[in-house]
């Protein structure tokens, strides 16, 4: 019996009034918090490839952020965690700062070097240390709405382009903005991912043994500036805790299913 938790990060700032970056203080305190109740930190890859036991934390970083070099990779080596980050490969490669329209706006401010992607330097030196580097796909679009090819060569080139680049296997994929469905899931599959995580507004089990569609469409918990130390408890703590346990998820899970 395994009790998973999957955390879905952004950046890490002091001062980016932005919602997806929380402060380094926030950070330790929500990875501290699991690591003193024995959850063990562990890669997207390896939770999937390994049929956890007992308590496993999974922290993902998507878009990598140079603070997450900078930053979160200080805060998690003091709590001997590891973590994924999620790189969407054109910027990688062009080393051109984020720029798809839900977060351009932060460009023209004086934030705008937050949006600024890890060098691969960085993104080998994080995978030194024990953590996974996924795919984000090329270019950060809405993978539902593309036609077949495009959306083919998204979630393909941009394993071969961080396969290439970093000279380390690329076995997992975040679905940009948590977008997907069944189309995509399948083309995801026939693109070599082993698996991809999602970011449902309802955040669901993580498998015991994921068969291929689950392991597709694996939840996760999005944390933001906004959560507070009370709000994440209730977050991480109340759904994943109270309602899984009892009865009422069942009936989540039986409604789910007939949708
Ligand atoms: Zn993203």
């Amino acid at each position: 019996m395994s009790d998973v938790v999957s955390l879905c990060y952004h950046g890490v700032s002091p001062s980016w009034p932005s919602t997806l970056a929380v402060t380094q203080q926030q950070l330790y305190a929500q990875v501290a918090w699991f690591v003193r109740r024995g959850y063990r930190p562990t890669t997207v890859r390896d939770a999937v490839r390994g049929a956890p036991e007992g308590r496993v934390l999974v922290i993902t970083f998507d878009d990598a952020l140079r603070s997450v070099h900078g930053l979160a990779l200080p805060v998690l080596e003091r709590l001997g965690a590891v973590a994924t980050v999620y790189a969407p490969s054109r910027y990688v490669a062009s080393g051109e700062p984020m720029a798809w329209p839900e977060v351009a706006a932060h460009l023209a401010t004086v934030h705008a070097g937050e949006l600024e992607p890890m060098l691969p330097r960085e993104l080998q030196a994080v995978a030194r240390r024990g953590w996974e580097v996924g795919s984000h796909t090329c270019t950060h679009p809405w993978l539902p709405r593309l036609d077949d090819a495009t959306l083919a060569s998204e979630l393909s080139a941009s394993k071969a382009e961080l396969e290439a680049l970093l000279e380390l296997p690329c076995d997992t994929l975040a679905y940009p903005f948590g977008a997907h469905d069944d189309r995509v899931a399948t083309a995801t599959a026939v693109a070599g991912y082993e698996a991809a995580v999602t970011l449902p507004t309802r955040v669901g089990r993580w498998p015991e043994a994921p068969g291929e569609r689950e392991r597709m469409t694996l939840p996760r918990i999005g944390i933001y500036r906004a959560d507070e130390w009370r709000r994440f408890r209730l977050k991480v703590a109340r759904p994943l805790r109270a309602l899984r346990a009892g009865p009422a998820w069942d009936l989540v899970t039986a409604l789910r299913g007939s949708r």
